[in-house]
């Protein structure tokens, strides 16, 4: 038999052993590269497919080929390069590990918004690799990824993420969740500090302990609003480390990097770092369309929302996916208040027009720069938006990031989010190198000159 319809047909005994969210999330972009000597080699996207679909998925698949030939394979998981480098490395399967909960003796709130799920996630190049962790890591809870670090702008699906991990968790096992932000973790803290009217603190302590401590996930949000409170991050800095040391799984977000969160101290900043960090980058056109059209359809209005009123709103609204779908109520309001008018594009301007013009002058800056300066540089603007390394590229994109600083009031992250994802750092270091190199030759400086009389 064909290796293609061989491996066709294991997939098919596959997916009818799995949901269809992790059958699409770990085997849609499986390849099949090599099936001889009882080994088959696979070609997987991203490391951490490597990773769940050695440690989780192994025998499923491996029952599947011998359903389909009657042969056991061994089966390998190889990246894209590390095929290409024909790296002829032994597959070592990690030990399985047997899944323990603990049962939950009383169900003590776990915070969790049910309407936040994996399923109505809508995934894209930017949050794909966001989205993968998240499920691995609600597959298998203290195992595959600890802590697991998200972070990213506000509005691009960290809460929701975490939510998804939270309620598949308790779905699928019987472990005790807790999601909290940590505004709400330095309240409980605080409160210890009450004394209840007989004079003692000590119900108040029992309760903090309790909650933090007895419990097999916790999930803290937005953990850069720990910073200023020094007490509290010492308390969390103590919660963290017995839940880690009990392989409790934690799952902490934030608008910045564990690098940037200055006000943190450091033996948390490394904690942080102990587990998986991942970006969580703004959604492009495209993904934004899907998000749109997603979000119409589960709130089954009455209209029809034109797709090119879609576009509009994609094209025009900045990132966010709160405004996205602000704009959307926004636009359903509009028409009911018109008495039922038809959405059309001419309706959906009309009722979008202080939204719009008010998502575009935040990018406004940073896009104009990018526009002028890829004209000067006589390349295309979308390469300045890219990670593309190339020099005629590269050089472009520092002179560019040089005049953001220089001429709006943009953070160094945010900048970087505008090009290609940089971090902090790399923005930081272009701008000073610019800078240097300006001093030093009389061209660049000129050039510089002209681009900033350009866009003043
Ligand atoms: P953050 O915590 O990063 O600021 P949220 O998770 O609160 O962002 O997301 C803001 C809103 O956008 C939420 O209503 C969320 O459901 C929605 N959202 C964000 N990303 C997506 C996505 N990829 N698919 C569907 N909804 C999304
Ligand atoms: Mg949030």
């Amino acid at each position: 038999m064909n290796i293609d319809i061989l491996f066709q047909n294991a997939l098919k005994i596959i997916e009818t052993e799995l949901s269809s969210l992790s059958f699409q999330t770990w085997f849609e972009d499986l390849k099949l590269i090599d099936l001889k000597d009882g080994k088959a080699i696979f070609q997987v996207p991203m490391a951490v497919h490597k990773k769940q679909l050695d440690n989780n998925y192994y025998e499923i698949i491996q029952s599947a080929f011998n359903q389909v030939t009657g042969t056991n394979f061994e089966l390998e998981f190889l990246l894209e390069e590390e095929i290409k480098n024909k790296l002829e490395k032994e597959s070592m399967k990690e030990e399985e590990k047997k899944e323990v909960g603990v049962p939950s003796s009383f169900n003590k709130k776990s915070n969790l918004n049910p309407n936040y799920t994996f399923d109505n996630f809508v995934v894209g190049n930017s949050n794909k690799f966001a989205q993968a962790a998240a499920l691995s890591v609600a597959e298998n809870p203290g195992k595959m990824y600890n802590p697991l670090f998200l972070y990213g702008n506000s509005g691009l699906g960290k809460t929701h993420l975490m939510h998804a991990i939270g309620n598949y968790i308790i779905t699928n096992s019987n472990r005790k969740v807790l999601y909290v932000t940590s505004d709400q973790f330095i309240n409980d803290f605080i409160s210890i500090n009450k004394k209840d009217d007989s004079g003692t603190n000590f119900n108040y302590v029992d309760f903090f302990k309790d909650k933090y401590r007895n419990i097999d996930v916790l999930i803290i949000d937005d953990i850069q609003f720990l910073g200023g409170a020094t007490q509290t991050q010492q308390e969390f800095f103590h919660t963290f480390n017995t839940l880690y040391d009990d392989s409790k799984q934690i799952i902490i977000s934030s608008d910045r990097s564990p690098d940037d969160l200055k006000l943190l101290e450091e033996r948390l900043r490394t904690r942080f770092c102990w587990g998986l960090t991942v970006n969580i980058f703004p959604p492009d056109f495209t993904l934004r369309t899907e998000i749109l059209r997603k979000k119409i359809l589960a709130g089954n209005f009455e209209q029809d929302i034109p797709e090119d009123v879609i576009e509009y709103i994609a094209s025009n609204m900045g990132s966010d996916v709160r405004q996205l779908e602000g704009s959307i109520t926004r636009l359903i309001a509009y028409s009911t208040i018109m008495g039922g008018a038809n959405i059309t594009l001419n309706l959906a301007i009309e009722a979008l027009k202080d939204f719009i013009s008010k998502g575009l002058s935040e990018k406004n800056e940073i896009a104009r720069i990018q526009k002028v300066v890829s004209e000067f540089f006589q390349i295309n603007v979308e390469d300045i938006r890219s990670k593309k390394r190339s020099a005629n590229i590269a050089f472009p994109r520092q002179v560019a990031m040089y005049l953001c600083r220089k001429l709006t009031t943009e953070s160094f992250p945010k900048i970087g989010t505008e090009f290609g994802g940089k971090d902090h750092s790399t923005v930081m270091h272009s701008v000073e190198k610019i800078e240097k190199e300006r001093k030093e030759n009389h061209d660049l400086d000129n050039i510089i000159e002209k681009l900033m009389k350009d866009l003043e």
